[in-house]
């Protein structure tokens, strides 16, 4: 059993990010390990059920497979992936269930550097180029978090990256009750990153100060306090 789920609850939170720090370390440096999470036995033992300790929603870019970037194996990670990770009911739906139904301990939004849906919203916002067919709704779905970068005075492509990913991980608690009151009773942690496609590494991009990188996130009890107080 993996030892996350015999911890309390915040240090469960925390395990399961650094979990995901250490993974997506050891890829970074080219040292992925997780092989023997993916054989035919791993499979098989699976068969029964799953118990991921983290939700990732990340976009859809080919660049920025989840398992991989992390180093997990199979049965490790909830993945939902679309363009710029944009959000819809589907999409709220999903990590509903795993948040509710599949138990898991952390729900991280990984946008990345040079996000063609970011820079598709960053151009209509800028300019009025409104894609065609349903690229538009990506686009329409990510320009409020471009029109609140640019207020607060981001421009460069990887800021507004960073601040859609910590906006999309306030989006998801805004809008789902279900994500809302797992924060607020501290079963979960969210975490929002931006991955570096040159370096590989997935760095934290604090919530509630989207455009500041500090120190990797760890789930005081200040943090749900923050939250219940929201929430109130
Ligand atoms: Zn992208």
């Amino acid at each position: 059993m993996n030892p996350v789920y015999d911890t309390p609850t915040v240090e469960r939170r925390t395990a399961a990010w650094l979990r995901l720090q250490e993974g997506n370390r050891r890829w970074a440096e080219g040292t992925s390990e997780s092989g023997t999470t993916r054989s035919p036995q791993r499979r098989a033992d699976l068969v029964a059920g799953q118990a991921p300790f983290a939700a990732v929603l990340s976009c859809a870019d080919s660049r920025l497979p989840t398992e991989l970037i992390f180093d997990q194996g199979l049965g490790d990670l909830f993945v939902v992936r679309t363009a710029g990770h944009a959000v819809d009911d589907t999409v709220l739906g999903s990590l509903e269930y795993a948040v509710d139904v599949l138990g898991v301990d952390l729900l991280v939004v990984l946008g990345h550097q040079g996000c063609g849906a970011v820079a598709a919203a960053a151009r209509a916002v800028t300019h009025g180029t409104v894609p065609a067919g349903h690229i538009r709704d990506i686009v329409e779905r990510l320009s409020c978090d471009i029109l609140q970068a640019h207020h607060a005075g981001l421009v460069e492509a990887d800021d507004l990256s960073r601040w859609h990913a910590a906006a999309t991980a306030d989006l998801l608690q805004q809008r789902s009750t279900v994500v809302q009151e797992a924060v607020f009773h501290a079963r979960i942690g969210v975490v929002a990153a931006t991955y570096d496609l040159a370096t590989g590494l997935a760095i934290p991009a604090p919530i509630g100060r989207p455009a500041v990188i500090t120190e990797p996130p760890v789930f005081e009890e200040h943090l749900v306090n923050e939250h219940q107080s929201s929430v109130a």
